[in-house]
């Protein structure tokens, strides 16, 4: 049996030990630095509350792909859960994405979907054909008033730079709708798992010819002992920062426990600059099926990653881009290994991406099981 190490426990590592544990063709080792599986979607009870907590932000899982979401399924249930997100402007508070309630009371009027998609392109500015950044593409569709209340002063905050050097695809995320359809997401299916996302990578995880390493970390210099690695770590630390730091926007969490109900709702974004944080996930409301006495509630801040801070958003500014270019090409000359993932493929990347990404790589080696030539440097190239 060849011999396979995983460099990170989160959705693509997992994903990828468990279809190679089951062809029965490898033996896998899962390296994690932390002292958890599950990576940044880890989920842990609160000794003091009993709420499920989302412990390094809120995952809300939700894809159109009817396969992922059997997959997800096989590992533990999913409660439905509709991501229903509030916006908390200069000028009230607002429903998200974009609908035709937050378009009526933000702008005190009586529309409906024909008028007020009418309404709106007037507001979008003609003069923008192609927006070339985050900040184009919102005067482009939304006009001054809407992208200054929703968009730029939480874009500030959450990415630190001005949104002109923001890419439009960022925006693209987000709906807008002419109709009172609040759900955050577009997905056809959508839900949180019952016991957490932690319990689902255990399971996924529980294989006889998989052993999960915690608290390991994994460099380039133990690959010796392997026929292949699937590395999801940094891309750049897999080099050793060798040319320099890809960077990420990292965040940091302000706990505070209160008792009922904090904000009525799981998700309120603040979109006003003044207000130092992003937004206030309050973690019982991620799980309605549960009833809980206490709350516990976290203000989320977001910071350039220091070399010690967790990387979560690939910031993907020009100079970032240009140093990506050049670790891609030093890693087309490594022997051996596949990145995959958000971290190692520099990519914005959401749950049910990843795990498709992990789910078409399996299929790719176990066609080419005898031929690891075909086996590919990354499970989608960065760009
Ligand atoms: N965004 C914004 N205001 C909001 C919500 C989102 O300006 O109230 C922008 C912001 O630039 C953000 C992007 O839209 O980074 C994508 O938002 P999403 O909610 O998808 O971000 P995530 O939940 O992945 O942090």
């Amino acid at each position: 049996m060849k011999r396979i190490a995983v460099v990170g426990a989160g959705f693509a590592g997992a994903v990828l030990a468990r279809e190679l544990a089951e062809s029965g063709e490898f033996r896998v080792d899962v390296y994690d630095q932390r002292s958890h599986v599950a990576g940044n979607c880890h989920t842990e009870r609160d000794d003091k509350t009993g709420v499920m907590l989302h412990t390094y932000g809120p995952h809300i899982f939700n894809t159109s792909r009817e396969d992922v979401w059997d997959y997800v399924r096989k590992w533990g249930t999913f409660e439905p859960f509709v991501n229903r997100v509030k916006a908390h402007t200069a000028r009230g508070v607002f429903s998200l994405p974009i609908n035709l309630l937050t378009i009526n009371q933000f702008f005190g009027k009586s529309f409906n979907p024909r008028e007020a998609k009418q309404f709106v392109a007037n507001l979008g500015d003609a003069s923008i054909h192609e927006p070339s950044n985050l900040e184009e593409q919102a005067l482009k569709f939304l006009g001054q008033d809407l992208y200054q209340n929703f968009f730029r002063g939480y874009t500030l905050k959450q990415w630190g730079v001005d949104p002109t050097k923001l890419p439009a695809s960022i925006l693209q995320r987000l709906p807008i709708r002419f109709n009172y359809d609040d759900n955050y997401f577009n997905s056809r299916f959508q839900g949180i798992p019952t016991d957490g996302y932690t319990s689902i990578i255990k399971n996924i995880l529980k294989h006889p010819a998989i052993d999960v390493w915690l608290e390991r970390p994994f460099t380039s210099s133990d690959k010796i002992a392997y026929d292949w690695v699937f590395y999801s770590g940094p891309l750049d630390s897999w080099f050793n920062f060798h040319l320099g730091r890809l960077q990420y926007r990292s965040l940091v969490f302000e706990r505070f426990d209160e008792t009922g109900d904090y904000q009525g709702n799981a998700v309120v974004n603040y979109c006003d600059e003044a207000v130092p944080f992003t937004r206030i996930s309050e973690h019982k409301h991620f799980a309605p099926w549960e009833s809980h006495e206490s709350t516990v509630c976290f203000r989320e801040f977001s910071k350039l990653a220091e070399p010690d801070d967790i990387p979560y958003y690939p910031l993907r500014l020009a100079d970032d881009k240009e140093l990506l270019g050049k670790y891609v090409e030093l890693a087309d000359k490594e022997r051996g290994v596949t990145f995959i993932g958000r971290l190692a493929t520099y990519r914005y990347l959401d749950m049910h991406v990843v795990i498709a990404e992990s789910l078409d790589l399996a299929k790719l080696l176990l066609e080419n099981v005898g031929d690891s030539s075909a086996w590919p440097t990354f499970s989608v190239r960065p760009q």
